[in-house]
């Protein structure tokens, strides 16, 4: 695997293999890999000829100081990962170069997801995640991009982002890797102990719940009975939602027919999780 620091240096890379014809899988994360990063580059092997990661925990993206500074930092252990998953390139950006000083902000208008759910309770947080990808993707180019399913609203704003942008890129959502008893792979993850471990499992309890209860009508109550479910066991609940699949619009009455997908933010002690099914 070939590490590139610079940007100069990646889009050079990059310019040349679209000149000889290759396709180019991108995927980009905040390190910490974990099973549900690589079966993304997997992915990417399988559709392209040559498959990016990039690496950057992105400051813009953090509304909590905090949590920025304890994000989990594991660089050797994510290039092993890399190398056994056969990822051709891995860029490393700085951050003097993905902010320079006096570059002017962009805005990007991403409507109504800018303020439900995660927009909602983390405020800004879609800009800056817009404002990466928009750079990694100008210096990348790649023919198609990796997203996770388990940000299931990042994916509708990147989306948004690279539609409103006319940018040629295809988008592939791929499933969410879990543990075997059913909790979503997350970097995060790696500051539970043992005990959290068990504990955070009442999310993926809580969205099955809602799967095994839901039906046609008014679905305040079975809202309000997840969050409570969750409460009860500790968590402290930002949301538990239920919103239309393809536009993320909250549903309070379901007609029977719209494709849903339940989601959830809560805080086990001072982690926030986030998960969401399909109903
Ligand atoms: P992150 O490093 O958390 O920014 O994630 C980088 C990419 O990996 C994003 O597209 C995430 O949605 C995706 N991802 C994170 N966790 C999982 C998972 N458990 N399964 C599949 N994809 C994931």
């Amino acid at each position: 695997m070939i590490i590139i620091k610079r940007t100069q240096k990646i889009k050079d890379l990059v310019n040349k293999s679209h000149l000889d014809g290759n396709k180019i899988g991108f995927v980009p994360t905040m390190g910490a890999l974990h099973d549900g990063h690589i079966s993304l580059i997997k992915k990417s092997k399988s559709q392209n000829s040559l498959t990016i990661c990039s690496i950057y925990v992105n400051p813009t993206q953090f509304n909590n100081i905090i949590d920025l500074n304890k994000y989990p930092v594991t660089l050797e252990k994510d290039i092993d990962k890399l190398e056994m998953a056969d990822c051709d390139i891995l860029f490393l950006p700085s951050t003097e170069e993905m902010y320079m000083n006096n570059e002017i902000k962009e805005h990007y208008d991403l409507g109504m997801l800018e303020h439900i759910l995660e927009g909602k309770y983390r405020p800004g947080h879609f800009q800056g995640v817009c404002t990466i990808v928009d750079k990694l993707l100008k210096a990348i180019k790649p023919n198609t991009l990796y997203l996770g399913k388990k940000d299931y609203q990042q994916c509708m704003v990147i989306n948004k982002m690279i539609t409103d942008k006319k940018y040629e890129v295809r988008l592939e959502i791929c499933e969410t890797i879990r543990e075997p008893r059913g909790l979503a792979m997350s970097s995060r993850n790696l500051r539970l102990n043992e005990v959290e471990k068990i504990d955070a499992l009442k999310i993926i309890e809580t969205l099955i719940n809602i799967k095994k209860d839901i039906k046609p009508g008014n679905l305040e109550e079975i809202k309000i009975n997840a969050t409570k479910y969750l409460t009860k066991n500790g968590y402290k609940v930002d949301y538990t939602e239920i919103a239309d699949a393809a536009t993320l619009e909250i549903v309070s009455d379901w007609d029977g027919k719209a494709k849903l997908v339940a989601l959830v933010a809560a805080y086990l002690n001072n982690l926030r999780l986030i998960d969401n099914i399909i109903l």
